[in-house]
């Protein structure tokens, strides 16, 4: 049977070297133009479909990959992956592209893969932390106290009244699962359902634990460390393998997913990795050149403003933005917008030195007057009109 299988890349019209996306590519044209349903009574087709789907289950799992790339076809023969039985449909994850050309059709298996009595992972708990702006930029620890549930210590987990156990479902055999058949191109195809009885446990409780009623579990408060890293922005989540729901039958805990709420910072904005802040500066700055006090999430630092620096003016501090998820080390910056300040308050001495200095720089004071004196004879309103023009 080896030898007269296609090599899977050619099949598929690739090199060996093909990336992920290429064999997934590869794999959509053909499936689009072989699939059966656009090809009925076409055996070529169908075989054609089939070929490409056993190579697409092989080259899109980077196991299998590895193993065929060694030993070709011979990495399958003999340990039932696709011998005379057929081929297994259910180790490659087809969904994301039948989910868009065939809809449900391979839904009933992979339903299967979520019931019936074999391990099972349990599910993930989500839940939320708040944090400040400062804690996100440079990471923080924080305890978060929920509800956890454990096997009950009374049953050993398996919700039977102590001195009994669960009996097998008569319904479903103890497989959990009611197994239906039903023709179609691949051949017969199995379609399972989670047992209506025992909801897919395979078991029926009798005599319930009186310490959990039944469901084998317990739930207490626990604490739970989270480690938040520096530079999680609002919304994202923290994994925490383990710490969500018991599995089944022995499967793995759920995860705990940790969603991150930042608070608003007064005076920092952020966006992404970068800081937005506006600092005010004096006009004698702004005109004259000098130094100002910037707050960053690292304390103050100096910054010396260049002379007849406009309003507005953004400058930027490298680096002093929030670090990166991925590398610490690696930070945005941090955008500051100078804004110059008017005074509101000027004692008599300012305010003689400013008209003074307006004397001095183009008498912005007279302008009114100059206007007003060269157009005597004209109305207040004319007056308006020609300031509004110039
Ligand atoms: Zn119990
Ligand atoms: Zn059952």
């Amino acid at each position: 049977m080896a030898e007269q299988k296609r090599d899977y890349y050619e099949v598929l019209g690739l090199s060996k070297g093909a990336s992920d996306d290429e064999i997934k590519k590869a794999y959509r044209v053909l499936a689009k133009k072989y699939h059966p349903d656009m090809n009925p009574g076409d055996k070529e087709a169908e075989a054609k479909f089939k070929e490409a789907s056993e190579a697409y289950a092989v080259l899109s799992d980077p196991e299998k990959r590895a193993q065929y790339d060694q030993y070709g076809h011979a990495a399958f023969d003999g340990n039932g992956g696709f011998g005379a039985g057929g081929f297994d449909f259910n180790s490659a994850d087809f969904s994301d592209i039948f989910g868009d050309i065939f809809g449900d059709l391979f839904g009933g298996s992979r339903r299967t893969r979520s019931a019936g009595s074999g391990p099972m992972k349990g599910a993930n708990i989500r839940t939320s932390v708040r944090i400040t702006f400062m804690e996100a930029v440079f990471g923080v620890e924080k305890n978060i106290t929920l509800d956890i549930k454990d096997p009950c210590q009374t049953c050993g987990g398996s919700g039977a009244k102590p001195g009994t156990s669960p009996k097998m479902c008569p319904k479903c055999g103890g497989k959990g699962q009611v197994v239906f058949t039903q023709q179609s191109f691949f051949g017969m195809v199995r379609n399972v359902q989670t047992c209506p009885d025992c909801s897919g446990s395979g078991k029926i409780i009798e005599d319930k634990c009186p310490d959990c009623g039944g469901t084998g579990y317990k739930s207490s408060r626990k604490t739970i460390s989270v480690s938040i890293p520096a530079g999680i922005d609002n919304g994202q989540s923290v994994r925490i393998r383990e710490k969500g729901e018991p599995g089944i039958n022995g499967g793995q805990r759920g995860d705990l997913l940790v969603e991150v709420l930042v608070a608003q910072h007064p005076t920092f904005i952020r966006q992404d990795y970068d800081i937005y802040s506006t600092v005010k500066i004096s006009y004698a700055v702004a005109a004259l050149g000098g130094s100002v006090v910037i707050d960053t999430v690292d304390g103050k630092v100096i910054y010396d403003v260049k002379a007849g620096t406009a309003t507005d003016t953004r400058v930027r501090l490298k680096g002093k933005g929030v670090p990166t998820l991925r590398n610490q080390n690696t930070r945005g910056d941090h955008y500051v917008t100078l804004v110059i300040e008017t005074p509101t308050k000027l004692s008599k001495e300012a305010k003689e030195l400013l008209k003074k200095f307006d004397s001095l720089t183009g008498n912005s004071l007279e302008a009114a007057e100059a206007v007003e004196k060269g157009g005597k004879d004209k109305g207040p309103d004319e007056k308006k009109k020609r300031f509004w023009k110039s």
